[in-house]
């Protein structure tokens, strides 16, 4: 349910109608628009009637939230949601470009992709510390040594930096050093790290589960902002379909509808959703094209050497490119 307010009510009038859903033992959540006032609640299990409201002063007139999520759902905020992450925004009017290794492999390897990507127009570092591998016998990552380099990159650099984390010890360390936390695929439906995560107040991607559908991948951040933290970034990053020529069937169409479903921002990753090269631009201009807030792409100058992903790599030059074409694509859509 969601209470919308007068424009003009008086904050008094707001507080009387938060310490009342306190009251029936619920969760008020104050949502101040630019030209409106809302409060959702959460926490109850069936509808609330309408005339519990109606009489409280300032209040305009309670709507329904029949989704699973609420917090998540566009009619929480209808302007849409920021999340600004140092001097970069992910949300409307804004397109991040998002870059770097699959993998923190090296001090050496990480600070030369990272100085190439900033030259070429990353807005933000990424690279992996803790890696979900398929195989138990993959490289699963340098572990707090790749946070400390990715750490050191950026600050050399200036510029912000994305890690994975993949359960409550990583999450801990993750927080500390890095600007957004990333949850996996494979970690979308981990509830209790997700918990864990709406507890850090951190800017988090959450990655579109394997084969999760909209309402899914919505619980999924519902969970998180349930617990406290609403600075959600979601990424659509393809789901498992019958065809291997491609590794994932990146699906363009959930931005749209996402951004129809929910206020968060969504960004777009063409490298893992198509796990083939030479699809990365395409579909990265593809995602600016449908409205994505942002693309995550993996880069590696030496892609045979690469201890994961090294075939869906961009090479630094074609990175380039691609961010010059993806630049000069947003200026003309404005
Ligand atoms: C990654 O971005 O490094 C990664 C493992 O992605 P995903 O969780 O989408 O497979
Ligand atoms: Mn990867």
């Amino acid at each position: 349910m969601l209470i919308l307010m007068k424009p003009d009510s008086s904050q008094k009038e707001r507080e009387a109608v938060c310490q009342h859903i306190d009251k029936l033992g619920f969760k008020a959540h104050p949502i101040p628009g630019e030209h409106s006032f809302a409060i959702g609640i959460t926490g109850n299990d069936g509808p609330i009637k309408e005339r519990e409201f109606l009489p409280l002063g300032g209040v305009v007139k309670c709507i329904r939230v029949t989704s699973p999520y609420k917090l998540a759902g566009r009619k929480f905020n209808p302007k849409g949601t920021k999340v600004k992450v140092g001097s970069v925004t992910f949300g409307e009017g804004h397109f991040v470009n998002i870059a770097g290794p699959c993998s923190i492999e090296s001090e050496e390897q990480t600070l030369r992709i990272a100085r190439s990507v900033k030259k070429h127009g990353a807005d933000v570092l990424r690279g992996g510390a803790f890696k979900p591998r398929t195989s138990p016998y993959s490289f699963q990552g340098l572990g707090l040594d790749g946070l400390k380099i990715l750490k050191e990159a950026s600050l050399e650099l200036d510029i912000p930096i994305i890690t994975e984390a993949i359960d409550f010890e990583s999450l801990k360390l993750v927080a500390e050093y890095a600007d957004i936390i990333q949850i996996g695929a494979r970690n979308m439906q981990n509830f209790p790290l997700l918990k864990e995560v709406g507890r850090t107040k951190k800017a988090v991607v959450l990655k579109r589960g394997l084969s999760a559908t909209l309402e899914e991948w919505l619980s999924s951040a519902e969970y998180i902002m349930q617990n406290g933290n609403d600075q959600v970034i979601l990424c659509e990053r393809g789901i498992r379909s019958f065809d291997k020529y491609t590794r994932n069937l990146l699906d363009l169409s959930a931005v749209p509808s996402i951004k129809t479903l929910s206020h968060l921002p969504i960004i777009v990753d063409p490298s893992h959703g198509t796990g083939r090269k030479e699809l990365i631009a395409p579909m990265s201009k593809g995602s600016l094209a449908v409205g994505a807030h942002g693309i995550m792409v993996e880069v590696h100058d030496k892609p045979r050497e690469a201890l994961s992903d090294g075939y869906q790599a961009l090479l630094p030059e074609e990175f380039a490119h691609l961010s010059s074409e993806v630049l000069k694509m947003s200026q003309s859509l404005n």
